[in-house]
Formats: C-alpha cells, sequence, structure tokens
C-alpha cells in the first residue's frame, strides 16, 4: 500500500478513526466528531482526514469494512454498526455505545403465513444480506433454519419464490408492511459503537481515553436538557420532589425578596412530563435549553 493514505495515517503517532464514508452511518458519525471537538474538512473525495486540532486522523471508509480494519490494526479505532461487528465476527473491544444508528435486526414472514414467533422459522428458508449474525443468533435459540444469503432487496425474497421468510434490518418497520411482510420476532438491537483494536488500545490508551471522553461528552449530553425557571423560595421543596435532576439542582436569589431561580440538567426524555408537573409546583418563566458537552 505505498503512499496510500493508509500508510500515512497514524504517522507521527496520530490516533486513526475509521469512520463510515457514507450510508446512514456517515452523516451522524462525521456530526459527532465534530460536536466532539475535533475539526477537521472535508473534500469531495477525501479518504484521509487529518483533523487540524487534536493527533487525530480519520479514514473515511465502509461501514462493514471498519470491524476488519480495527481487528486487524489498519486503525486504532472505528465507529461503525454492532450489527457489523457481529456480522464481521471481529475480535474488536466495543468501547462506547453512541447513541445513533439504532436499528434491530428481525425476523418476518408474508401476512399470510402461519408463523408467528421466531421458533417458527425451523426448517424455512430464510433470506437475509446478513447470514453470519442470523446463523449466530438463529443458532443461540436453537433454531435451525435454511439461510438465503442475499445482497440487497431482501424484502423481496419471499414474492419471487427465494425464501420463505426473511431476516433483515428494520428501525420504523414501514419497508416491512409495504412489502406485505409481518414481524415474528427480534434477533438483535444495534446502534453505532466505537470499537478499539485489543493492541491499539494498550498501545495508545492515553489517545483513546481522552477521545472517549470527548465522544460520550455529546453522546450524554444529547440524552439531556438544562431547564431553568423561577419560583417562590417557598416553592422550592414542591419543586425539588418533581426535579429528577443530576445531583442537586442550583439554586440562585433574584433580586426580588424570595424569589429564586432554579437551574437543573434532567432527561431529555422526561420534559414532557416535568414541565406541567413544574409548573403546578408553582414554577413560571421555565427555559429548557440543549446540552452541548456533559463530562460527568
Ligand atoms: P449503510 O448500508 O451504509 O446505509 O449502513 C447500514 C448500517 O446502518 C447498518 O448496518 C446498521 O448498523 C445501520 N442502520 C440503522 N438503521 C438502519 C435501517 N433501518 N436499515 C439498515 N441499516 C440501518
Amino acid at each position: 500500500m505505498s503512499g496510500t493514505p493508509f500508510e500515512r495515517a497514524g504517522e507521527n503517532g496520530r490516533l486513526t478513526l475509521a469512520v463510515p464514508s457514507k450510508g446512514r452511518l456517515g452523516e451522524p458519525a462525521l456530526r459527532l466528531c465534530a460536536e466532539a471537538g475535533l475539526t477537521f474538512e472535508l473534500t469531495e473525495r477525501s479518504l484521509l482526514v487529518p483533523c487540524a486540532n487534536a493527533p487525530v486522523d480519520l479514514l473515511l471508509v465502509r461501514p462493514s469494512d471498519i470491524p476488519e480494519y480495527v481487528q486487524d490494526g489498519v486503525v486504532d479505532l472505528g465507529i461503525t454498526g454492532a450489527n457489523l461487528v457481529l456480522e464481521a465476527d471481529a475480535d474488536v473491544v466495543t468501547i462506547a455505545d453512541l447513541g445513533f444508528g439504532r436499528c434491530t435486526l428481525e425476523a418476518a414472514v408474508p401476512e399470510d403465513a402461519p408463523q408467528d414467533a421466531l421458533e417458527g422459522l425451523g426448517g424455512l428458508r430464510v433470506a437475509t444480506a446478513y447470514p453470519v449474525s442470523t446463523r449466530r443468533l438463529l443458532a443461540e435459540r436453537g433454531i435451525d433454519a435454511e439461510l438465503v444469503p442475499v445482497s440487497g432487496s431482501v424484502e423481496a425474497a419471499p414474492r419471487l419464490g427465494l425464501a420463505d421468510a426473511i431476516v433483515d434490518l428494520v428501525s420504523t418497520g414501514s419497508t416491512v408492511s409495504a412489502n406485505g411482510l409481518r414481524r415474528i420476532g427480534l434477533l438483535l438491537s444495534s446502534q453505532a459503537v466505537l470499537i478499539g483494536g485489543r493492541e491499539a488500545i494498550e498501545r495508545r490508551r492515553e489517545l483513546v481515553d481522552r477521545l472517549d471522553l470527548m465522544l460520550l461528552g455529546v453522546v450524554a449530553a444529547r440524552r439531556r436538557r438544562y431547564v431553568m425557571m423561577n419560583a417562590r423560595a417557598d416553592d422550592l421543596a414542591r419543586i425539588r420532589t418533581v426535579l429528577p435532576s443530576m445531583g442537586a439542582p442550583t439554586v440562585v436569589p433574584l433580586a426580588d425578596e424570595g424569589e429564586i431561580a432554579v437551574h437543573a440538567a434532567v432527561d431529555a426524555d422526561d420534559v414532557w412530563e416535568l414541565l406541567p408537573a413544574l409548573k403546578d409546583a408553582g414554577a413560571t418563566s421555565i427555559l429548557v435549553l440543549p446540552v452541548e458537552r456533559l463530562v460527568a
């Protein structure tokens, strides 16, 4: 690979991070890197992208190739789908879940088929683009099916007479139902993960920990909101009973006697329930702000 970006990456002690170049994981993975504070410039055909402000080189490659590159030490770390790590049967360390690219690997049969659970797949022909994972996940459940590996349009396989059932990735389920199929069971829940090579993690521990901290700071922050409100000091006890804050909330006096401001970081999922409850507890002028970074 003389003169290739692979050879130049990682020079001078720089950490190499493989990132999906396109597809569903591409844009969110690059956005995460940028929000984590890495500064880089993408060009139309860039394969190797050096970060200007950190000793990190990004390598833009296909997500399905990333587990193997990490396992073989071609790069130190990678961002890819957990399902793709399983599919590559790669010996790598999963360092962190990254909270995007969520999907499930599920089995489906034609609407009018009698099967209604995974066990019904026994003895059937099952089309999938993920034969390694499917074989392993079915075997773990003691289900013996005949796999039909396909590379695309998996949902068409039953209609074409190629298979009796399919196993495919689902996020909303609309593709499955649009093709006259019915889901009968879940084999795996997946999301984007940060993976590392065993040797690279040992050798580059300090830099790996630093990158992990920066990425996870963003992942954790996305799940949080910062809530600010005014209240009468007398209402603080009531407000605290409804506020599921990380640690104690911040309470500051306002210029008006007996008035306070209360600030707290809360779970984004709780905001829907929380706001009316805070209002009932006496809070006014409630503000909900995004959190950029959260390092616990
Ligand atoms: P790509 O084929 O490059 O678009 O990337 C596919 C990867 O994105 C999969 O292996 C999953 O890890 C992830 N993914 C997330 N949601 C879905 C979905 N609904 N269908 C397929 N892949 C998904």
